[in-house]
């Protein structure tokens, strides 16, 4: 029998419900029960693909093709657990959903509403797809009180009736502010949250409360009271060094037990926390430090490439060192002052990107990296600036460009109007929407023998997710060959090009997939882990 947790927010936005949500899904695996965790998202929007990474923070991509809220990343990171298609929504895709029934004509006439057509819809989502999981983990975007999320709020509340008190549960994360002028925390926001809650029919079972210090006995009993909440299911969400301890700091607060006794489910002794407390223990001790610049164009904003710094820490865990990031603007480059930001940093990465803005700062940054041997990681975007690099400085191809920033003379980078996958000829349109139209989710590619990268990967094909338009053009692959950039993987038909390496240099890869995207903190990506171990030789070189 599946048991669903529904996890809103109330009082602010960012209280980090995604990581407490990853947390207790964490938790209960800890317990030996498996978990699948999905999101709700109340924008208009059918997917995040299209939004501004400012707007949203990173597009998260699952196997299966789809561009997800971040959170999703968080989810599979903590858990391990492949996130799927079906695991995030949108009310763009639950409307999209209904419109298309109602001109196909399935309601029969009838008046097509929120509630029931919309909240059933909302309903459908959230319980399909759960086969083999004890808990499902559903995470309402918003803040309660937003006029967008009711239609998910009233589906919530519906769900918890249908299924009966011992399937679903509700928690409420809030905040708890210290006033400092009156020295004193304070419950109000909480309880007007929760009565915003109680006034659309939900009744949270357990409350979790972001704070900066301790909440004493009062306060929760206080919050108990009002909020109608037994005072053991007040529990304290307080703040931690390292997102690594948030599952041990919830489990110290009795939060796994609260969940498990309002299901009426037994106490079966301790979950099984070793591995959290040794890798808090890790992240907490390293032995040294290394310096990687990032260059991109959405640096002002850290949730803007979340996986990607998540899997340089990974990589600073496997190596036991810490990884400072800096985060460069690559426009700054086009004023011409490469070196100076780069000179003492001890690896460079070009993450993803799009568009022509900033382009030429991210071939600065590559060349730069190239001549001066300073390890380079070039993922999607930073590969192909690798190779118009390359193109331009090795190849003589001094018109090398990609078609992306329109026409150029040697188009090294270019749109592929089809491609073969699982078997079949997949299309895209030059011109086409944008939405949707891009090689999304998980492809195969074949290690080229004796390279760098299948020394590092220690096999002969691996499968990665990838999400970009443009791909490196396979008819100057002999020419760039040629020239010292070696091909290092290809799709398994051998139109694609997925990797490239240069030989005479301490460590520069560009992949054409998002390597980021999978790695864990429990089992960092061989790359992350291989780039920072570069990294760590080359600081001991300056
Ligand atoms: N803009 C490039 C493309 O569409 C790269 C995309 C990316 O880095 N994710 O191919």
């Amino acid at each position: 029998m599946t048991r669903f947790i529904f996890v809103t927010g109330g009082v602010v936005s960012s209280l980090g419900k995604g990581l407490a949500s990853a947390a207790l899904g964490a938790l209960l695996q800890a317990r030996g029960f498996t978990v699948r965790l999905r999101k709700l998202d109340p924008y208009l929007n059918v997917d995040p693909g299209t939004m501004n990474p400012y707007q949203h923070g990173e597009v998260y991509v699952t196997d299966d093709g789809a561009e997800t809220d971040l959170d999703l990343g968080h989810y599979e990171r903590f858990t391990g657990v492949p996130a799927r298609k079906s695991d995030n929504v949108t009310t763009g895709r639950i409307y999209s959903t209904v419109i298309a029934k109602e001109r196909r004509g399935d309601y029969l006439g009838g008046t097509v509403q929120v509630i029931p057509h919309v909240t059933d819809a909302i309903k459908e989502f959230v319980t399909a797809d759960t086969q083999g999981a004890d808990f499902v983990l559903c995470e309402i975007g918003g803040t309660v009180g937003d006029i967008e999320s009711l239609p998910f709020l009233e589906a919530i509340r519906q769900l918890g009736n249908e299924l009966g008190r011992d399937r679903a549960l509700y928690i409420h994360l809030t905040l708890i502010p210290f006033i400092r002028s009156a020295g004193e925390l304070k419950t109000k926001p909480t309880q007007h949250s929760v009565k915003e809650l109680r006034s659309i029919g939900i009744q949270p079972d357990i409350l979790l409360c972001r704070c900066d210090q301790e909440i004493p006995r009062g306060e929760r009993a206080k919050i108990a009271l009002f909020c109608n909440v037994g005072e053991d299911r007040v529990i304290p969400a307080l703040d931690v060094r390292s997102i690594y301890e948030v599952p041990l700091s919830y489990h110290a607060q009795g939060l796994d037990v609260q969940v498990l006794k309002t299901f009426g489910l037994g106490i079966d002794g301790e979950p099984d926390l070793g591995r959290w407390h040794d890798i808090v223990e890790r992240a907490g001790g390293p032995e040294g430090e290394v310096s990687v610049a990032v260059i991109g164009k959405y640096t002002g904003l850290p949730d803007a490439y979340k996986s990607l710094s998540e899997a340089l820490d990974h990589g600073g865990l496997a190596n036991n060192v810490r990884v400072n990031m800096d985060w460069i603007d690559s426009e700054t480059f086009e004023a011409g002052d490469t070196v100076q930001a780069l000179e003492n940093v001890n690896g460079i990465l070009v993450p993803g990107g799009f568009g022509e803005r900033g382009a030429e700062g991210k071939v600065a940054a590559v060349a730069f990296a190239r001549q001066r041997k300073v390890p380079y990681f070039g993922i999607c975007f930073g590969m192909q600036m690798a190779v118009i690099e390359a193109a331009r400085n090795l190849a003589d191809l001094p018109g090398a460009s990609s078609t992306e920033f329109g026409p150029c003379q040697d188009p090294v980078v270019g749109l592929m109007s089809e491609w073969m996958h699982d078997g079949t000829i997949e299309r895209r349109q030059v011109g086409g929407d944008l939405g949707g139209t891009m090689r999304l989710g998980a492809y195969g590619a074949t290690l080229t023998p004796g390279t760098r990268l299948q020394g590092i990967y220690r096999r002969g094909d691996i499968t990665e997710r990838h999400r970009h338009r443009y791909e490196v053009n396979v008819n100057y692959k002999e020419r760039l060959e040629r020239a010292g950039l070696r091909f290092s993987a290809m799709s398994p038909d051998g139109t694609l090009p997925e990797a490239i390496e240069l030989d005479d240099h301490p460590w520069f890869v560009g992949v054409q997939f998002h390597p980021e995207l999978k790695s864990k903190p429990f089992d960092p990506h061989p790359l992350f882990a291989s780039f920072i171990e570069a990294a760590v030789r080359q600081s001991r070189l300056v």
